[in-house]
């Protein structure tokens, strides 16, 4: 949908040298669009050619010929479109909540207009993702520029939406530890599959994190606090539902995975492993938090363009993280974490334009990342991965955080290049359509 924001201001006080080289908006738009639809198509793509390599050694097809195949895989595509749709739509309410809840306003009531001419803006303008690329990024009525993130956004949401349809909900489970993937009643290349009803349980409950998780981190890139009773109420559902659902939870509370359980262990499956996983994450996500901002100490958005920015919500970000995925599956989403933090700072050193980026922010892409290969994770790099039976899973973090906390003010500039603290965007800001 569209968002309209005020014309950029350059800050008279900042060095030529360190305004980030914008990058063509209507191109960067394309570019994440393709990148989502790819990352989307990546899945059933990759069983397809599994198919297509050898049907025999496929799970679901194997007594199928490519013609009576087409009907399902054809219907399969229809409903891959409308979900993709679905999902851009969420990412089109996701900006309303990211522009409203750090003002108070309510995400419910109110339609969008433009903030400077005040025209409502049309349904076919509000239209994720394509309403912007036909307004060319300007309101319709006074030209103001519309800020590029909000089709990005959409985007980004359509792209992981569809890819976790396929990944968890039609692959039955297939990316999830310790549990049997359910493939009689699912299957990636199966019209209207018959996913069972935990696992639609569990894809929404993956799904909400993600979705919560994001809007946390645009909220930390805007600079704006999280509100208190919106993070308690998000914390309190996300540890009450496992406690009514303990299926919810794929890896057990304790070191050995592989202990026996029983699903309806509301106590020991539930409510233990959120509340063992929220404040595990919490004390990691404050760890981090003093360590990184101890090392970005003195320029608040990095040293002149050094591509982290200081957490300010890191803590609440991994409880979150925690009390969905358990302690195990939270370290290795702040392993994955660490390694983008790599990622970034080594291009960063390559290409100085790179754009700053908060840990929140990258926290989102590193939970998706760790959802979709958990089970392959857990198995394939056992036993030094979280939810191995050893202590050996503690090693990576360990070693990654060494890595970033020696990287980074290896590549600060020589001359510090000391910036005024910065406000809250106002590039990112603007009315934003219901
Ligand atoms: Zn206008």
């Amino acid at each position: 949908m569209i968002d309209v924001e005020p014309e950029p201001v350059a800050r008279p006080d900042e060095p030529e040298h360190c305004a980030e080289q914008a990058l063509p908006s209507r191109a960067t738009v394309w570019a994440v669009v393709l990148a989502a639809v790819v990352v989307a198509l990546w899945f059933p793509a990759a069983d397809a050619a599994v198919w297509a390599v050898s049907p025999a050694a496929h799970r679901f097809t194997s007594s199928d010929s490519l013609v009576e195949m087409l009907p399902p895989v054809g219907g399969a595509a229809i409903l891959a479109v409308w979900v993709f749709v679905f999902w851009s739509l969420i990412g089109s309410f996701l900006n309303v909540v990211v522009y409203r809840l750090p003002l108070g306003e309510s995400v419910v009531h109110g339609g969008s207009h433009c903030p400077r001419c005040d025209t409502p803006i049309k349904w076919h303008d509000n239209l994720p993702v394509v309403g912007w690329l036909f307004l060319n990024g300007r309101c319709r009525s006074c030209q103001l520029p519309i800020a590029a993130r909000y089709p990005v956004v959409e985007a980004i949401c359509a792209g992981f939406g569809t890819a976790l349809y396929f990944r968890e909900l039609l692959s039955g489970g297939a990316n999830l530890p310790q549990r049997a993937p359910d493939f009689l009643h699912g299957g990636v290349l199966m019209l209207f599959p018959n996913p069972s009803s935990d696992l639609l349980g569990l894809s929404l409950y993956h799904c909400g994190m993600l979705c919560i998780l994001l809007v946390w981190g645009l909220i930390a890139w805007d600079r704006h606090p999280l509100p208190g009773r919106h993070v308690v109420a998000v914390l309190l559902v996300a540890i009450l539902l496992p406690s009514l659902f303990p299926s919810l939870h794929p890896l057990p509370l304790s070191l050995d995975a592989s202990e026996s359980r029983t699903a309806d262990d509301w106590l020991v499956n539930g409510l233990a492993v959120s509340v063992a996983g929220g404040l595990a994450g919490l004390c990691c996500g404050q760890f981090l938090h003093l360590l990184l901002n101890r090392l970005l100490r003195g320029d608040a958005a990095g040293r002149c363009g050094l591509p982290l920015l200081p957490t300010s919500s890191m803590g609440v970000g991994l409880a979150l993280v925690g009390i969905v995925f358990g302690w195990q599956g939270m370290l290795g989403t702040v392993i994955l974490l660490l390694v983008a933090c790599l990622v970034q700072i080594l291009i960063w050193s390559a290409v100085m334009a790179w754009p700053s980026m908060p840990l929140e922010l990258l926290l989102v892409p590193a939970t998706f990342i760790h959802l979709c290969v958990w089970r392959q994770l857990v198995t394939s790099l056992a036993p030094w991965w979280p939810g191995s039976p050893t202590l050996a899973c503690l090693a990576p973090p360990a070693v990654l955080l060494l890595l970033v906390s020696l990287a980074l003010p290896a590549i600060a500039p020589a001359v510090g290049q000391s910036q005024p603290p910065i406000d809250a965007d106002p590039n990112h800001r603007g009315d934003q359509p219901a």
